[in-house]
């Protein structure tokens, strides 16, 4: 059994539809994965929309208060009901409930009566989106091509050709469903079934639409922009209220959820909010020490100063292949809160490969002047490296 609904909203158990809606507006935006940064909030999140989805729905609240399942979950039988009475539902009435209510609670899904709507919610969207590391760190508006269901424009929902509309079922006058009566030594049984003719509906559509055949939506494509915030990464999703499929009978639209993947970057890699990067540097450069201009990755951005395009790099006398250095600041934005993430460059010292008969003697000058000619002896009288240390440690 899940949390107590109230209590996962944050409301009263006598709470107005619209204290439940402004409840549950302010919980999704608190524990949205895109927002949050608790691990879990992908489960909160889906946790609050449960939550919300019976709440805001008179019927399921009511079957829900009553410690039913308000899912109707478990079929005809619908014993999943029993699982309510773990929840709150019962609590204040131990010992002393209804009997009819308990037989409604088991029955929730089939206490509705009369004609369903051909109305319903639809389906919530996902597209995916890819975006280069620079429109991810500076946040981008991207316009996006979506395939959605959308309401019929010719009968604007209604599934009837113009000048047509919905009728009454015959076959059920408009109760949605039927009633057959069989007679038994134990006297009537009553069944009742929805209606084969409208389906339940209630009504039936003599004429259907031509554009949308009765369904009251379509599949139509469309542009919208999308707002992306700086910050974002791979896996983070925006989320768009209404932009989904147009439900049956041009029910209101579910959502849109534009999950974002980041590329990779030929220079930079992306570790949490910092950028890392190597930056080659000749053996000499590490040996005398020298100040590189660093290309960043605000070049990519259109909107960006000229003055932070490029960054001043120190490259002290006698660095070491391997060394990393963190500019502050230079990183991606943090999605949430102000500040960046730093900019890591770790230096890979380059030997050079292919020397001229000039440089080979100059080299060979500095090695003699160095006393590494002949590099053998003078291994182990150096200050013990770590591995050495270890290995001495082991006997090795
Ligand atoms: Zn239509
Ligand atoms: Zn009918």
């Amino acid at each position: 059994m899940s949390r107590d609904y109230y209590e996962v909203l944050g409301v009263d158990r006598d709470a107005t539809p619209e204290q439940i809606k402004k409840a549950y507006r302010k919980m999704a935006m608190k524990v949205h994965p895109d927002v949050a940064s608790d691990p879990d909030s992908a489960e909160k999140f889906k946790e609050v929309q449960e939550a919300y989805e019976v709440l805001h729905d008179e019927h399921k609240r009511a079957v829900y208060d009553r410690g039913g399942d308000p899912n109707g979950r478990g079929g005809g039988a619908g014993f999943d009901g029993f699982g309510g009475f773990g929840g709150a539902g019962f609590g204040g009435a131990a010992g002393g409930f209804d009997f009819t209510n308990l037989v409604d609670a088991m029955f929730g899904a089939q206490a509705q009566r009369g004609p369903r709507s051909r109305t319903r919610r639809g389906q919530d969207a996902l597209v995916r989106q890819q975006l280069t590391l620079a429109e991810a760190a500076f946040g981008v508006t991207k316009p996006l091509t979506i395939d959605t269901a959308v309401l019929c424009p010719k009968c604007a929902g209604s599934g009837a050709e113009e000048g047509s509309e919905p009728i009454t079922c015959a076959t059920c006058h408009g109760r949605g469903d039927v009633t057959t009566v069989q007679r038994s030594f134990l006297g009537d049984i009553r069944t009742s079934q929805p209606c084969p003719v409208c389906r339940g509906y209630g009504t039936v559509i003599p004429r259907p639409c031509g554009e949308c055949s009765g369904e009251g939506r379509v599949r139509h494509k469309r542009q919208i922009s999308v707002k992306i915030p700086a910050g974002v990464n791979t896996g983070n999703r925006i989320h768009l209220e209404s932009q989904g499929e147009v439900g049956p009978g041009g029910g209101p639209a579910g959502d849109l959820y534009v999950e974002l993947v980041v590329a990779n970057h030929e220079v930079f890699s992306r570790e949490g909010d910092n950028l890392e990067m190597a930056l080659r540097i000749p053996m000499t450069a590490a040996a005398l020490g020298t100040t590189i201009e660093v290309t960043t990755l605000e070049a990519e951005r259109d909107d960006s100063d000229e003055a932070d395009r490029t960054i001043s790099v120190e490259v002290p006398a006698g660095t070491q292949s391997g060394t990393r250095v963190g500019v502050a600041n230079r990183g991606v934005p943090h999605l949430r809160g102000g500040g960046r993430g730093e900019l890591g460059i770790t230096f890979v010292v380059q030997t050079p490969t292919k020397l001229n008969d000039r440089q080979r003697e100059l080299l060979e000058q500095l090695a003699t002047e160095r006393e590494e000619t002949n590099v053998s002896p003078s291994v182990h009288k150096g200050p013990k490296s770590v591995l050495g240390r270890i290995k001495e440690a082991f006997g090795g």
